[in-house]
């Protein structure tokens, strides 16, 4: 589809968990770069929906780099908190984005909401939506969902983020506790993935 030369791509994040994921999504033909490789840090994620986001940032590695890029900007919904942490997933763990901190303030907000949380299903969802930056004239994007509910505990040390304590619709086991290989066949990047997989 594209020239040999094209067949690199730098992803568009800082966060380990991420990369890895996308990395093992892409064909293994590409020559897969990181911001690091650039000593690029994140930019600022100004915008008003993962969509804007994930532009921002597919934008801001592709034109520092000079290479094509596959970004990616997701969180997570809860219903009953009126849909956050969602485009701020990343900031409810603070400046270093601790996963414990932010999975802390979770169990905080719904305690805040309804002390008998637990005894009830907290419906959330995982979105993620990707851009790819540099391939054609316009950006391409896509957008990824899976339903589930939140855990009454932390529960599993795989994965990153709010892994422990989301339970995909129709599983019992949180993403923390899956295989990461099981996950990454289900999730919200796989789902936006498998849309533009046709571009690579
Ligand atoms: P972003 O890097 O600004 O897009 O931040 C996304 C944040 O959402 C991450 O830091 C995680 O807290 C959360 N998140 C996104 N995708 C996942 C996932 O697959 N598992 C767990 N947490 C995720």
């Amino acid at each position: 589809m594209y020239k040999k030369k094209n067949r690199e791509i730098i992803i568009g994040s800082n966060n380990a968990g991420k990369i890895k994921e996308i990395r093992d999504l892409l064909p293994k033909t590409y020559k897969v770069f990181s911001p690091k490789d650039f000593k690029l840090k994140s930019p600022k994620e100004n915008g008003k929906s993962f969509l804007q986001n994930s532009l921002i940032k597919a934008e801001y590695y592709s034109k520092k780099s000079g290479k094509i890029c596959i970004a990616d900007d997701s969180g997570l919904e809860i219903d009953i908190l009126n849909k956050a942490p969602g485009i701020f997933s990343a900031r409810w763990g603070g400046r270093k984005s601790n996963f414990n901190i932010a999975i802390k303030k979770v169990f905080r907000e719904l305690n805040k909401i309804d002390k008998k949380w637990k005894e009830k299903k907290i419906v959330a969802r995982f979105i993620c939506a990707l851009t790819i930056f540099g391939f054609k004239k316009k950006p391409i994007h896509s957008l990824g969902i899976i339903e589930g509910t939140i855990s009454k505990n932390k529960k599993g040390k795989n994965g990153f983020g709010y892994d422990p304590i989301f339970i995909p619709k129709g599983r019992k086991q949180t993403f923390g506790q899956m295989k990461p290989s099981a996950k990454y066949k289900i999730d919200h990047r796989f789902k936006a993935f498998k849309k533009i997989k046709k571009f690579f």
